[in-house]
């Protein structure tokens, strides 16, 4: 009878044991795959902070504020396209003078005038967009303007919207000439588009695949 038990113990204890190597090893698991999680996040936040450092050679002829400081303003160019033409990556949350309205503009209006494209898209991401962007609303309308009169905007696509952000697009489209209102697209499937983005390189020869697909 003691033989019995102390096997059943054994066994109990045996059970235990490998219970918690199991519990262990998914958490282990969960650990591995948060950790995963984890650095994708930040390959993909390093990826968009790397369009700002990429044309960092250029700034100097660009906007001064961002060759001192490159995340001063977020408007930088992603790739050239036969089917969108040049393309352009905002993220406004990426940018620490996001008020600065003059500055962006000047950043922007430089930017076009240095590439001076035939045709353009841009991509404007709100991510981590804040209450405290909203007072932007005056850089979206100037930004409209220059959008007028710089002409050959071919893509408007726009990621991670909400509500709010919906709501403050309204208002900038009066601004906007009327013929630019069917480039804007509003994208809702932005972790697709966020490998996509993270493929593309300048002057990417797949890039006219890559706009396509993306507008899918
Ligand atoms: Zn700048």
């Amino acid at each position: 009878m003691q033989g019995e038990s102390s096997q059943s113990q054994n066994m109990q204890s045996q059970n235990m044991q490998s219970q918690n190597m199991q519990s262990q090893n998914m958490q282990s698991q969960n650990m591995q795959s948060q950790n995963m999680h984890m650095l994708n996040m930040q390959s993909q936040n390093m990826h968009m902070l790397n369009m700002q450092v990429k044309d960092i050679g250029v700034m100097k002829q660009i906007c001064l504020t961002c060759s001192e400081d490159f995340t001063a303003h977020s408007f930088n160019r992603v790739c050239n396209t036969l089917e969108g033409g040049h393309i352009f990556y905002t993220k406004i949350s990426n940018a620490s003078k996001y008020n600065d309205t003059a500055g962006i503009v000047a950043h922007c209006t430089n930017y076009l005038n240095y590439v001076q494209p035939d045709k353009w898209s841009w991509i404007i991401d709100f991510e981590d967009f804040g209450l405290k962007h909203t007072l932007g609303l005056n850089t979206g309308i100037q930004l409209s303007k220059l959008i007028n009169n710089y002409g050959g905007l071919h893509e408007l696509i726009v990621i991670n919207t909400n509500m709010f952000v919906e709501q403050m697009l309204k208002m900038i489209k009066l601004t906007l000439n009327k013929e630019y209102h069917n480039c804007i697209k509003v994208l809702h499937n932005n972790v697709d588009f966020k490998i996509k983005i993270n493929e593309w390189e300048p002057m990417d020869l797949r890039g006219r695949s890559m706009l396509e697909t993306l507008l899918c």
